[in-house]
């Protein structure tokens, strides 16, 4: 089953001479349950693209459908709740909340949206990740790979319809980054997780069932 598609997406930055097209007519399709990565350089169009899967921007044109849902035909309000609902977001920088503990900032955002927290499904994700004995603690006592391993925590627990992450091992060094990547494909297995992962790192890269390749703002190969 697809669960992700994008039909001739399109985004264009600015205009005339200086217009920059950051993504140039991407078509591609993701089947739930999988572990996909997007590779390529510097200023290919990663962020953009990931920016556009997850509704966070709205593209020039083309269309994104998520789980059925063409998501840019939705106005703004619906947009966002159906991004709170089906998206989870890793980025680079992990985004926690300095002043609550591991398994506070875990189960936030399933709170703020009104619903209580399947404790056995954190539970579970907690030991996958292996921050049983951390989750008492403030982030600011934990090393940077720790504090990854807590944001992915906290996408997973919400069990988001796609899990997106934009270079998430970016700040780590490359020890540490194999073990995170090496716990995200296990939440993808686990958790029957579909994963979509940004890198410029072709090692990286070669860790997903999938890879797609983009240059220039286009899928290549
Ligand atoms: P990547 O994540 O692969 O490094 P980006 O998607 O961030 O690439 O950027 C793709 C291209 O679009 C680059 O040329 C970048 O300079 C340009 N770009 C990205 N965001 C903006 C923006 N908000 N305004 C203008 N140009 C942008
Ligand atoms: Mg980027």
């Amino acid at each position: 089953m697809t669960i992700l598609e994008t039909k001739d997406l399109r985004k264009y930055y600015g205009k005339g001479d200086t217009m920059v097209r950051a993504l140039d007519g991407v078509d591609l399709s993701v089947e739930a349950g999988t572990f996909t990565s997007i590779v390529g350089t510097s200023g290919s169009g990663k962020s953009t693209l990931l920016h556009m899967l997850g509704g966070l921007d709205r593209p020039t044109s083309g269309e994104v459908i998520v789980d059925g849902e063409r998501i840019f035909r939705l106005k703004e309000e619906a947009l966002t709740i159906f991004r709170r609902r089906k998206i989870g977001f890793v980025f680079q920088n992990y985004n926690l909340v300095p002043v609550l503990n591991v398994y506070e900032n875990i189960v936030l955002p399933i709170e703020l949206d009104g619903n209580r927290p399947d404790g056995r499904y954190v539970k579970q994700i907690v030991q996958t990740l292996g921050l049983e004995d951390k989750v008492q603690d403030l982030p600011n006592h934990l090393s940077g790979g720790q504090q990854q391993r807590v944001a992915i925590a906290r996408a997973l627990a919400a069990k988001p319809a796609i899990l997106l992450c934009d270079e998430p091992t970016g700040n780590l060094d490359s020890k540490t980054s194999l073990d995170v990547m090496g716990l995200l494909k296990v939440t993808s297995r686990q958790f029957s997780q579909t994963t979509v992962m940004i890198t410029p790192n072709e090692e990286i890269a070669q860790m997903a069932d999938e890879i797609i390749r983009i240059e220039d703002g286009k899928v290549i190969g």
